[in-house]
Parts: structure tokens; sequence; C-alpha cells
């Protein structure tokens, strides 16, 4: 493993823009084990959200006691800022139904989503000037989940985003202010419809 290791380190900093891992390796007795039901660190704390209220539901009834950075909503879908953004801009795209996992949505309703995603994504570029972006949703303990309400995750990106606060203290400073990126979003809106 410490060959693997040193062997990564190696190629990363020889080549930053490389990909992460130069190989991969069978080790097919790991299925059996994966398989097996267990505990996971965040298995306790995803499920005792059936005993709360929905954070997300909160936010689409305009709960004054759930912070709320709303972009837009339509009929269906509910468009927000990320309260803990990976980067300045991270946004939210919910339905306003509460449904747990993307397959439990009706097809109708995931036809709709793909098209809110096209105007998240436009929406981040137009904003925030950036021609990267991540798209995605976390879904169940073991994948990151962490709201029990469908959610997807559009991440404007930009060239230079690590610095020694990150790499030092895991604290990742924000360029822009919750309020100011939803100004900024809700002026963009304007240019995207
Ligand atoms: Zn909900």
């Amino acid at each position: 493993m410490r060959v693997l290791i040193e062997k990564h380190y190696t190629h990363i900093v020889n080549d930053p823009d490389g990909p992460l891992f130069k190989d991969a390796f069978l080790v097919e007795h790991k299925y059996d084990y994966i398989k097996k039901e267990g505990k996971y660190k965040n298995a306790t704390r995803y499920e005792e959200q059936n005993e709360r209220k929905c954070t997300i539901c909160s936010i689409v009834q305009g709960d004054k006691n759930v912070p709320s950075y709303e972009i837009y909503r339509n009929e269906n879908f509910i468009v927000f800022l990320n309260l803990f953004p990976y980067t300045s801009g991270h946004l939210l795209i919910s339905p306003l139904q509460h449904f747990e996992e993307y397959e439990t949505m009706p097809d109708g309703l995931i036809a709709e989503f793909g098209k809110e995603v096209k105007r998240a994504i436009n929406l981040v570029k137009n904003a925030t000037r950036t021609n990267s972006v991540n798209v995605g949703w976390n879904q169940g303990p073991n994948a990151g989940g962490s709201i029990k309400h469908f959610h997807a995750h559009v991440v404007p990106r930009f060239p230079r985003e690590m610095n020694f606060i990150e790499i030092i203290a895991h604290s990742r400073p924000m360029i822009v202010s919750l309020e100011k990126m939803q100004e900024i979003y809700k002026k963009a809106l304007e240019d995207i419809k």
C-alpha cells in the first residue's frame, strides 16, 4: 500500500492535471464484505431525520426558523443556495414535493428535472462567468447523502480554489456572502429567462 501511495503522490506532484489514480486492481473477495449489513458512520444521523421535520420541506414552506436563500421556484421545483457551499454560487435543485430518492419521482417530474438542471447550469455560468461545473447528487448515507429530500447540486468550479487555510485548517473561505450571491443570481436570472 505504501508503495502505491508514494507512486500516486509522485504522480500528482509531477502532473497536477493528471488522473488521480493511475492503476486499478481487482479484489473480488471484497464484494462479499461490502454487501454485509453494517453500521456506517453517517447512517444513524441519516435515519434520525425521520423523526424531525424535513429541512427542504421547511424551506419550500417558507418556515422562518430555517435560513433560506431561494433563487427561484416554479410549479414543481425550487432552486436555492447551499448554506454550506463547496464554492461560492453552489446551487441546489429540489422538487417542491418530498421525494427521498431520484428514482421515486414520477417520470414526468424526472423529465422536468432535466430542464431545471439545464437552466441552473446556464444560470451558474452566466452569474459566475465560469465554464466549469460539477453536477450531481449524493443519495444514501454511504454516498455522502445528507437531507432525505432529493436535491441535486450544481457547483461552479474555478481555476484556483485551494489555499493554505483549506489545507491547514480544513476550512473553506468564501469570497462572496450568501446574501450577495443570491443578489447576483437573481440579476443573472433575468438574462437567461
Ligand atoms: Zn422534504
